[in-house]
């Protein structure tokens, strides 16, 4: 096959969310998934990909996707048209505050757009027992998690990242990453293709410069070491808890 190609792109990136799915059992027979729709690259990618895989899949499952207007984006419409048009699908869209909240309480130290998720995920999590749904799934790729955990060991002193598979902590909603063994590179790759404009985000109050930090930190790495990410993904899940620095409880080690 050549590279380069849709179809290329297409079968790795299949390949990929097939395996995470099936490695982290995030879809089971009669289950409805509720993907959340940004109207950003990997959002598009995401649902396109789970509707091709629920065509030949050995499970019957719904897909619900779900916009939360967070009041900054335009032209949501056109994507919501595509949606329509190529995988027969109706975006349901639901009106937030979130445009309000984040400007009362923009803190310029702060990343903004850490609470504006945090926000948008909250109401996400109100509206998926609603609909019945049995899992939320997130646009989040490899990337997203390696820098995730990059940010939360660097900057807040704690190890720890975005599981690919997990139930929220009020113990209500799983949450599903069905992208995690994608790389943001394979992801933009495949999008390329799809005939879609991203939607466009008038947002003000962008403000991620320590993940900006951590991005071009990486970036450098994979120039020396090319394989760097796919070793800090893996090392996410082959942890050596016995020579961590962990004081009292079921995991400190003693000699
Ligand atoms: S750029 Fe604006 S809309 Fe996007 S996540 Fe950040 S705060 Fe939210």
């Amino acid at each position: 096959m050549s590279y380069n190609t849709r179809r290329y792109f297409e079968k790795r990136i299949r390949k990929k969310v097939g395996s995470a799915l099936h490695d982290y059992s995030m879809i089971t027979s009669q289950d409805k998934v509720m993907v959340a729709i940004s109207g950003g690259k990997d959002s598009i990618v995401l649902l396109q990909v789970l509707c091709d895989l629920r065509k030949a899949a050995p499970v019957q499952f719904d897909i619900i996707p779900v916009h939360i207007r967070t009041g900054f984006e335009k032209d949501f419409e056109k994507v919501a048209i595509w949606i329509q048009n190529e995988l027969h699908l109706e975006v349901m869209q639901i009106d937030s505050h979130i445009s309000n909240i984040l400007q009362k309480v923009s803190d310029p130290e702060k990343s903004t757009c850490a609470l504006c998720s945090r926000l948008r995920r909250g109401v996400l999590y109100g509206l998926a027992p609603r609909l019945s749904a049995s899992s939320i799934a997130l646009g989040h790729h490899m990337d997203d998690i390696i820098e995730t955990f990059l940010l939360r060991c660097f900057f807040t002193g704690q190890i720890g990242a975005m599981a690919p598979s997990r139930v929220s902590n009020d113990g209500k909603n799983r949450v599903i990453r069905p992208m995690a063994y994608c790389t943001n590179d394979l992801v933009e790759n495949y999008f390329h293709y799809l005939d879609i404009e991203p939607v466009e985000t008038l947002c003000p109050l962008r403000n991620d410069s320590k993940r900006e930090l951590v991005r071009a930190y990486l970036s450098e790495f994979e120039r020396q070491i090319p394989t760097v990410k796919y070793s800090i993904f893996a090392a996410l899940g082959n942890i050596d808890t016995k020579s961590m620095c962990l004081k009292e409880g079921i995991y400190a080690y003693h000699d």
